[in-house]
């Protein structure tokens, strides 16, 4: 139920960033185990804490409502979450009314051939696919189950159905840093974006993220004797900082927690599948949504809550990688608020 008052307030954090971009974590769960983001054996959330796609539209509408212009699914996989694409539909009618410019989403891939056709009927217009090595073995070692081909799939099926496509690439040392150069050079020969993502600490995985850790600077500079890359304005709403590569024609983005913080202008806060909200990717800090959302019908009590929360937005992230304490920054997992 809309109220008059709650629309188009918008949203302005304490240090004057308006909030535009929601994230928002559909499910904890995955199909995948990649080794930086899980571990083995996840225990994920009981399926009865999970709030139903019904309540989960409430929320992301209320968002909408409050000034919200981008949205972005994400997990876990949202894929594997049963209906989804009944979710994306009914999101759809934002789109329609011009209230939201954006629906996206961040997937592995691995069910994108199965929906890529459905996404792009419901006004999607770009999808982020995760992919850290083009190499079959070393995919299903990363992934600890993944098909490759599988992903390729649906890479071809989003192609087919007219989806832009920017690839994430998580920078993991030893593991894929020479392949950075093949995969920028595929990515960009097939029209799509390359983003590098810097490993962060966050969740407790079963090796050392340490050793992993490669920090973007270095990827960069040794890309420089090779290739010309500028420093362009293009945005995407998310915390990329992008270049254009001259030799290529294509661009490359870079997520950079550690080696440059991005926080000064972020635009985003998070909402998990329980109806959590973050408001720093990189703080424990959150507010607890489900309460005001079931206890009235009506929007006021979630609209006070939403505001409460943004009003504790914190200025940025703690990330650190830390060699003395091998622990995590963030105890709970990507796969819980999303990328
Ligand atoms: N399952 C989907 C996928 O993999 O794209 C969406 C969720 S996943 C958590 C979102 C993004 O976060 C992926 O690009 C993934 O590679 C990245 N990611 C996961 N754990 C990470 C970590 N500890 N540090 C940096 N990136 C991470
Ligand atoms: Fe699953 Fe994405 Fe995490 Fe990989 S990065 S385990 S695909 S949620």
């Amino acid at each position: 139920m809309q109220n008059e008052a709650m629309q188009n307030s918008n949203m302005t954090d304490p240090f004057g960033r308006d909030i535009t971009y929601l994230r928002v974590s559909v499910t904890d769960r995955c199909d995948f185990r990649c080794t930086y983001c899980m571990s083995e054996d996840m225990t994920f959330l009981p399926r009865k804490d999970l709030l139903t796609l019904e309540e989960l539209d409430r929320l992301c509408s209320a968002f909408i409502h409050k000034g919200v212009k981008k949205l972005r699914l994400t997990g876990g996989e949202p894929l594997v979450r049963k209906n989804i694409m009944s979710f994306v539909r009914t999101l759809s009618r934002h789109l329609e009314s011009g209230a939201l410019e954006e629906i996206t989403i961040t997937t592995n891939g691995s069910q994108l051939a199965k929906y890529a056709s459905e996404l792009a009927d419901y006004g999607v217009k770009r999808v982020n696919v995760s992919l850290d090595t083009l190499d079959a073995a070393k995919f299903h070692d990363i992934t600890r189950r993944g098909m490759v081909g599988q992903v390729m799939e649906g890479i071809d099926a989003a192609k087919k159905a007219g989806l832009a496509i920017k690839l994430n690439m998580v920078a993991l040392n030893g593991f894929n840093d020479h392949e950075i150069i093949p995969m920028m050079k595929w990515a960009h020969g097939e029209g799509m974006d390359l983003t590098m993502i810097e490993t962060m600490p966050m969740g407790e995985i079963d090796g050392d993220r340490n050793e992993l850790y490669l920090p973007l600077s270095k990827v960069r500079e040794s890309l420089r004797e090779n290739f010309t890359l500028t420093d362009i304005p293009y945005k995407t709403g998310g915390p990329a900082r992008y270049m254009q590569v001259a030799e290529t024609g294509g661009r490359l983005g870079f997520i950079t927690p550690l080696t440059h913080n991005f926080c000064e202008s972020c635009n985003r806060v998070r909402l998990t599948c329980t109806g959590t909200l973050y408001m720093c990717l990189g703080q424990d800090d959150a507010a607890d949504l489900r309460a005001p959302l079931r206890e009235s019908e009506g929007d006021e009590l979630l609209s006070a809550a939403i505001d409460e929360a943004i009003s504790r937005k914190p200025k940025g992230h703690d990330f650190i990688i830390d060699r003395d304490n091998k622990g995590p920054a963030v105890s709970r997992h990507m796969s819980l608020t999303g990328g």
